[in-house]
C-alpha cells in the first residue's frame, strides 16, 4: 500500500515543523493552518481513520487526547482555550487517510462550525 503524507512525515521522508513526539505519536503545525496554532497529532500505527479503529487502539485514542493537552500546554493555548477535532469521512471533511486529531487555538473559534 502507498504510504499516505503522513506516514512520509512520520519516516522523516518529508519535512514538517515538529511540535512533539514520542513512540506511539507525532504532533506537527498544520501547512495549512485555520488559527494561530493549528497542529496534528498523528498516530504512528497506521489507522484510517477513527471509526476504523478498533478495541486493541483504545489506549492509542486515549494517547492522542492526552498529548493534544500537553502540546496545547507546550503551546501556550491551555488557559485561552482550545479545539479538538477528529473529522471522519466525505462530509466530515476529511482529506487524508490516515487518522489524526487536529488541536487548533490563538483566537476564539466560532460554533458551530462551517
Ligand atoms: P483532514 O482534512 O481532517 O483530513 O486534515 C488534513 C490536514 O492535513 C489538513 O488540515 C491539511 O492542511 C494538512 N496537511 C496536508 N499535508 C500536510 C503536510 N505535508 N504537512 C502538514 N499538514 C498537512
Amino acid at each position: 500500500m502507498q504510504k499516505t503524507i503522513f506516514q512520509k512525515i512520520i519516516d522523516k521522508e518529508i519535512p514538517a515543523h515538529i511540535v512533539f513526539e514520542d513512540e506511539r505519536c507525532i504532533a506537527f503545525k498544520d501547512i495549512d493552518s485555520q488559527a494561530p496554532i493549528h497542529c496534528l497529532l498523528v498516530p504512528k500505527k497506521h489507522i484510517v481513520r477513527v471509526g476504523e479503529a478498533s478495541a486493541q487502539d483504545e489506549n492509542l485514542l486515549g494517547h492522542l487526547l492526552l498529548i493534544a493537552t500537553q502540546v496545547a500546554h507546550q503551546l501556550k493555548i491551555y488557559d485561552t482555550g482550545f479545539r479538538i477535532v477528529i473529522n471522519h469521512g466525505k462530509d466530515g471533511g476529511e482529506s487524508v487517510p490516515h487518522l489524526h486529531v487536529h488541536l487548533l487555538g490563538g483566537r476564539a473559534l466560532q460554533w458551530p462550525p462551517g
